[in-house]
C-alpha cells in the first residue's frame, strides 16, 4: 500500500480539511468529502496546486445511500481504499431543559450514526484487501460538557465505536483509532462564540488559561495526529483515543 486512497469526510474546512492535505503531502491519493461540493473543491483544489492529488464529492455523511455512493465513486475514481479520517461535524449546543428533540436527533446523526454508516462501507474495501486504517473524530467533551448533552453522548459514543471496531476488524489487518481534540480555533469553535455572543479573540483566551499549553490548537495539529495513526509508523496501535487538547484533559 505504498500509494493509498484516503477519504476524508467534513474536509471542506477545518480539521478534516488539514488533515486532507497533510495526508496529500506525503502521498496518499486524497477523497476530500463535504455536505457541500463548494468547500470540497477548495480543499482539493489546495491539495492539487501543492502537487498532490485529490477530488471532491458532496456527501451527508449521516444518509446511508449517500455514504455508499460516495465510497463507490471514491473507489471508482482513485482505485481503492485504504485510508479513512471521518472528521464531519456540527454542534447544537444548549442546557438540557432547552435542547430540542431535533437538535439531539442531528447531532447523533451526523456523529454518531455517520461514523457508523462510512466506517461500515470503508470495512468492506478494507477486509478483504486485509488493510486498512480508520481515524474517528472523538472529543474532550466526552469526558461531560456544559450545554453539549447531545454533542458528548456522540463523542463518547464514538470512543466505544472505536474499540468496537478495532475488536472486530483487527484480525483483517485494519486499525482503528479516535483522535480526541480540545479547543481547535476553526469555524465551529467560531460559530460558538458568535451563538453565545462573546468575542472569539476573547473565548480563545479564556480557553487558553484553563488549557496546560497555555494555548488554543491549530487544526492541522489534530490533522498530523490523525496522520500518524493513519501511517505505518503507528501500525500497532489500535483501539486508542489520543486527546489532542494541550494537556490530559483539554
Ligand atoms: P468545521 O470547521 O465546522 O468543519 C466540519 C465540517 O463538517 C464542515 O465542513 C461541515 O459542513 C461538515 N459537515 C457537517 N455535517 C455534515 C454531514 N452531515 N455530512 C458531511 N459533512 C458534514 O469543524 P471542525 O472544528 O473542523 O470539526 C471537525 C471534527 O472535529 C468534528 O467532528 C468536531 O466535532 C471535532 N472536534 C472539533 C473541535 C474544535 O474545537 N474545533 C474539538 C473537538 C472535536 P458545512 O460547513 O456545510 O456544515
Amino acid at each position: 500500500m505504498a500509494e493509498r486512497v484516503a477519504i476524508v469526510t467534513g474536509a471542506g474546512r477545518g480539521i478534516g480539511a488539514a488533515t486532507a492535505r497533510i495526508l496529500a503531502a506525503r502521498g496518499d491519493r486524497v477523497a476530500v468529502w463535504d455536505l457541500d461540493i463548494g468547500p470540497a473543491e477548495e480543499t482539493a483544489a489546495e491539495i492539487r496546486a501543492a502537487g498532490g492529488e485529490a477530488i471532491a464529492l458532496a456527501c451527508d455523511v449521516s444518509r446511508r445511500d449517500a455514504v455508499e455512493a460516495a465510497v463507490a465513486q471514491t473507489v471508482q475514481a482513485l482505485g481503492g481504499l485504504g485510508v479513512l479520517v471521518a472528521c464531519a461535524g456540527l454542534t447544537r449546543d444548549n442546557l438540557i431543559h432547552k435542547m430540542s428533540e431535533e437538535d439531539f436527533d442531528i447531532v447523533v446523526a451526523t456523529h454518531l450514526k455517520g461514523s457508523f454508516l462510512v466506517a461500515q462501507a470503508a470495512q468492506r474495501h478494507m477486509v478483504p484487501q486485509r488493510y486498512g486504517k480508520i481515524v474517528l473524530t472523538s472529543s474532550t467533551s466526552a469526558l461531560g460538557n456544559r450545554g453539549q448533552a447531545n454533542y458528548a453522548a456522540v463523542k463518547a459514543g464514538i470512543q466505544g465505536l472505536t474499540r468496537t471496531l478495532a475488536i472486530e476488524l483487527g484480525p483483517f489487518g485494519i486499525n482503528v483509532n479516535a483522535v480526541a481534540p480540545g479547543f481547535i480555533e476553526t469555524r465551529m469553535t467560531r460559530q460558538t462564540a458568535e451563538r453565545v455572543g462573546v468575542d472569539f479573540e476573547q473565548m480563545k483566551a479564556q480557553a487558553a488559561a484553563e488549557i496546560p499549553l497555555r494555548r488554543v490548537g491549530q487544526p492541522e495539529e489534530v490533522g498530523r495526529v490523525a496522520a500518524f495513526l493513519c501511517s505505518d509508523d503507528a501500525s500497532f496501535v489500535s483501539g486508542q483515543v489520543i486527546y489532542v487538547a494541550g494537556g490530559p484533559r483539554g
